[in-house]
């Protein structure tokens, strides 16, 4: 499963994507950023409970991360795999960018759960119970007197009228089970669907009379549906439970089987689908069954529909017959073995394109018929995906096709399901003059990770959720390196370190947070265990293993590992075994992987290793990373098995391998010593290409020396280790383990740089900086310091772009940057694009479109921005967000205030967009404190005449608050909070995060302005 991704679904939305793009450097959702470190520290210290809400807005394809932040005593309210785990994390960690980006719907699933412990939650859902009760049971497993080993399903929807809210579907399964131990019941899962009929059990042994079903008993609590029978079954022998059943279709959660609805352009109508999401524990919730993923079996099925749409399920089809009331019947093939939460159905009206692969799998894409045109990209990298990893497991895929749907509607980014994987549309979708190199890289990286999860999930699957972080973090690994035999030119392997594991590294430098491997009983707990650290650490200690095993052995040890459990599941310690084996095979006996791997997995957090020279040698040791500590916290207790690396400048060896690897064992110094230290006079690097999950600090003369060599020829350091250089020294700065100059100095550095990846690490540092500093005194040398990094860079920018992807990125980065910092050719170029789409209709690079718009709005006066106030009201679909967000971006202060009052007539600005009108004001600093004031003076009538909801107020003030660090401003939002509600009774949940924001902003002023401000005046004062 991919989980979603708001900077990505919300795919016009240029402000969503802003905050929350993880390769943007506003880097409001990026973990490594600065912005926020001490919010970080004080949201934790005082436990900030953050929710996350995510808004679906039907038609409009509206989808964002919404954050309901507040003091909720550590609990965290989330929408699960609505949100990037980046973004969801970064939440947890207080940063309020993110919060409130649209309405709360109040039917969005939600589930809570505190950091470290879980908590209870229901799933406001009408047609679901409650899932969880104030104390968390644990016998929540299913009895294993019978097992399942095949199912046969007839599911029909009934949809076809124009009141979703009134769609049910029925449907009937008889259940082939065997008997493994004496039992006189036999128990299920089930939901909320009514038995149509009474159950039935028969016995397959003509020569045995069936038993009898004398009651059927319902345990809500764990979604149970219990038989009890006559008399009990014989060992060995088969059954069939006969079950009818009916229900609603969901069309508020899209979990279980659902309803997704969208605008069909050409027909002026509006349209319904039904689909499914079971992953993790959702099947039950279409069809009465054995929900837990060791429970595999194979799965004939049966879907009846309208015979003006088509249905789809894992298996192709095998015939349809028009049943008697018009009803068509899809019979499809039966499946393989495979565990419930993979079936999937989909019904609508769908169109396909299809190729065949090098191994003849049919590969379909399939889309609403309006976007089949957009499906070319998904199409040819799929199937080249499914090819590449064929030849890399040398296991065939398993199923005659696959097909990949884009829905309207999806709660997650992607599924797996076998055969039929599903989508987010924007995931799979290209549009030309949209897509951004970024987006298309993440596009290739959701479909490389389903098309992995085939191998890594379906043909092996957990043996129970507690492992699911195997099948998400080698998912999200392998993605990587999928993409990276594809199209090796994007350079794939080097951007894990970027996207993935500096960002959770950031999250996972903080006490409260969980480990990698962690039980879970409930349905709520299990989806909670969807979260940053099985996906993104999960991929980080997987990568390393990756690096200390060796490309090969690895790749070696997964292929043994999937053909001894094809079919069967798998726990993390079969996994070990398999690759311990491998190893042992192949030569390499210095590690023991389980015993290295669990140092990984069950502790939380990671170490920092510390480098000291001495006598012509190296000290070696290991001490927990926390960006902030306490009397109370336990150092002694946390220690890890690492496979450390290092050059120096002597060698300059970054293509390294196992042989290279420098072990060291938990609780120990180490001591490492070779010619090339006893000669170096300069530098020593560790972790080289930061293959492994940890931080390596260094004597200052070792920093200083660093610094020099990236100023004088920074080619002599791995791009990788550039770019972690600077996100390991801020970090270390960041937990009052490096020097403040140091960290800064390092980005001196980066006015000859030319690559990507460390522009983007240390643009996302400056962040936090920019906002603090940004109405004071400093900004100005701020600003030489940032422009004096840019100067002579081009900003030549073009459609039909060829450069390798990175260098794209780097284009769009740098184009960013120097519009906000002024520099000059980019105002003019800006004008120049914009001029050309506006008069001529010229599509503007995708890459830079955000930066033209707001730049040409912030330059312009009435008439461009009452022309991107048209856009907005009557243009394409595509462009009104991006619009939306630009309007927010002039220096007029008429102009400003003529917006305001328009943001707060309907009829001008629409109501689910004021809260993004406001923010987007808020976050100009030449309108910041007109957007306050006026929503001050304004705010009885925004809250009892124009109604906008808590959510969007807890947004507006949390955003606010981000460039705020004095008294006065913290008292003028406490007063205006006791004005709202004096009683307190309201969820003003918003204002309590401005606080908290509020005080660590001041903090930071009071413990860095005058030393940041100090250090520009000498930078600025001498010169680059
Ligand atoms: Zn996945």
């Amino acid at each position: 499963m991919f989980e979603g991704s708001t900077d990505k679904f919300d795919f016009t939305d240029i402000e969503g994507r802003k905050k929350m793009g993880r390769n943007d450097e506003d880097g409001g959702c990026r973990m490594s950023g600065a912005s926020g470190f001490l919010m970080v520290l004080l949201a934790i210290a005082i436990a900030v409970g953050v929710g996350l809400i995510v808004h679906f807005a039907g038609n409009q394809k509206e989808l964002n991360c919404n954050c309901q932040c507040g003091p909720a005593e550590g609990v965290v309210t989330m929408a699960p795999g609505f949100l990037t785990e980046t973004c969801k994390a970064k939440a947890v960690l207080g940063n309020q960018e993110l919060c409130g980006l649209c309405p709360e719907r109040t039917t969005t699933p939600s589930m809570s759960t505190t950091l470290g412990m879980r908590t209870a939650s229901t799933m406001p859902n009408t047609t679901m119970p409650p899932t969880s009760s104030p104390h968390p049971i644990t016998d929540t497993r299913l009895p294993t007197s019978v097992k399942p080993l095949h199912y046969e399903l007839n599911l029909r929807p009934e949809m076809y009228n124009d009141k979703p809210e009134t769609f049910t579907f029925n449907g009937t399964v008889a259940i082939k089970v065997e008997c493994k131990s004496p039992t006189d019941n036999i128990t299920l899962h089930i939901a909320t669907q009514n038995l149509t009929t009474t159950p039935t059990v028969e016995a397959s042994d003509n020569t045995e009379v069936s038993p009898v079903v004398l009651h059927t008993t319902r345990d809500v609590t764990r979604q149970f549906l219990i038989m009890t029978l006559d008399k009990p079954l014989v060992v060995g022998n088969q059954y069939v439970i006969q079950l009818a059943f009916e229900d609603r279709l969901s069309n508020t959660v899209l979990l279980g089987m659902y309803v997704s609805t969208y605008r069909d352009e050409a027909a002026n109508m509006t349209k319904y689908m039904t689909a499914t999401q079971f992953e993790p524990t959702y099947a039950r919730h279409a069809f009465p069954c054995f929900d837990e993923p060791a429970f595999k079996a194979t799965f004939d099925i049966k879907l009846e529909r309208q015979p003006h749409i088509i249905s789809l399920s894992n298996m192709p089809l095998v015939s349809s017959v028009t049943m008697g009331d018009g009803y068509v019947a899809d019979h499809f093939d039966v499946s393989v073995t495979m565990s419930t939460y993979l079936v999937a159905f989909v019904f609508g009206e769908l169109e396909s394109v299809k190729n065949v692969t090098e191994n003849n799998v049919l590969f379909g894409v399939y889309t609403t018929p309006q976007n089949i045109n957009q499906t070319a990209f998904a199409l040819n990298l799929g199937s080249r995906l499914l090819d590449t990893f064929e030849e890399y497991f040398n296991i065939s895929f398993a199923l005659p096709k696959l097909d990949n749907v884009g829905l309207p509607d999806f709660v997650y980014g992607a599924m797996e399901n076998w055969g039929l994987m599903t989508y987010r549309e924007v995931f799979l979708l290209n549009v030309e003059g949209v897509t951004t190199t970024y987006d298309m890289e993440f596009s290739a990286e959701v479909l490389s990770h389903e098309i992995v999860h085939s191998w890594f999930g379906n043909l092996v699957s957990p043996a129970w959720w507690d492992d699911i972080w195997l099948n998400e973090g080698f998912a999200t690994f392998l993605s990587f390196l999928g993409v990276d035999r594809v199209v090796p030119e994007w350079g794939m392997m080097d951007l894990v370190n970027l996207y993935i594991i500096q960002p959770v590294m950031d999250v996972d430098s903080v006490e409260s947070i969980v480990p990698i491997f962690r039980e879970a009983y409930t349905p709520d707990q299990i989806l909670a265990l969807f979260d940053i650290i099985t996906y993104y650490k999960g991929c980080g200690v997987i990568r390393m293993m990756w690096f200390f095993l060796g490309p090969e052995t690895f790749r070696k040890g997964l292929e043994r590992y999937l053909n001894e459990k094809a079919y069967g599941n798998g726990a993390h310690d079969d996994l070990w075994a398999s690759l311990q084996t491998q190893a042992v095979n192949d030569g390499k006996t210095d590690f023991d992987i389980k015993s290295v791997m669990d140092s990984w997995i069950l502790q939380t957090n990671y170490p920092v290793v510390t480098v000291r020279k001495v006598n012509g040698g190296l000290y070696l040791n290991q001490s927990r990373f926390l960006l902030q500590s306490n009397n109370n916290t336990d150092f002694a207790g946390y220690s890890w098995t690492i496979p450390f690396t290092y050059t120096t400048d002597q060698k300059l060896n970054y293509d390294q391998s196992a042989n290279n690897v420098l072990w060291m064992a938990p609780n120990t110094q180490v001591y490492a010593t070779d010619a090339s230290i006893s000669k170096m006079n300069g530098w020593v690097i560790g972790n080289i290409q930061h293959y492994g999950y940890y931080r390596v600090n260094y004597e200052q003369e070792n920093w200083n020396a660093l610094i020099t060599q990236l100023k004088t020829d920074y080619t002599k350091i791995h791009v990788v280790n550039r770019g972690t250089l600077i996100s390991d020294l801020w970090a270390l700065f960041k937990a009052g383990q490096a020097d403040l100059v140091t960290a800064w100095d390092m980005l001196t550095y980066l006015q000859y740089e030319t690559e990507f990846i460390p522009w983007q690490y240390a643009s996302s540092e400056l962040v936090y900086p920019n906002n603090m500093l940004t109405r004071r005194p400093a900004y100005g040398n701020f600003e030489r310091f940032v422009l004096s990094l840019l100067e002579g860079r081009s900003l030549n920018v073009s459609l039909n772009d060829n450069r390798p992807t990175q260098q794209r990125s780097l284009s769009k980065l740098i184009f960013s940057l120097s519009c906000r910092y002024g520099v000059p050719e980019c105002a003019t170029r800006a004008k120049q694009l914009f001029n050309d789409w506006k008069n001529s209709g010229t599509l503007i690079p995708p890459d830079v479109k955000e930066s033209v718009f707001c730049r040409a709005i912030k330059e312009g006066g009435e008439e461009e921005w009452n022309y991107m106030y048209d856009v907005y009201l009557n243009g394409p679909a595509v462009e009104q967000a991006g619009a939306l967000a630009s309007l927010g971006c002039t220096s007029r202060a008429w102009i400003i205030s003529r917006y305001l009052d328009y943001i707060l007539d309907p009829s001008k600005i629409r109501k689910q967009d004021a809260p993004r009108a406001f923010t987007s004001l808020l976050r100009n600093t030449n309108a910041f404190y007109q957007t306050f004031e006026y929503i001050l003076a304004k705010w009885e009538f925004i809250v009892v005449d124009y109604q906008l909801d808590v959510n969007a107020l807890n947004t507006i003030v949390s955003t606010a608050a981000a460039g705020m660090f004095t008294e006065y401003e913290m008292k003028k939002i406490e007063n205006w909070r006791d004005e709202i509600h004096p009683d307190g009774a309201a969820n003003l949940s918003g204002f309590d995060v401005a606080l908290n924001r509020i005080s660590v902003n001041m903090e930071w002023h009071n413990k860095y302005y005058e030393r940041v401000a100090q250090w520009l005046e000498n930078y600025v004062g001498s010169g680059p």
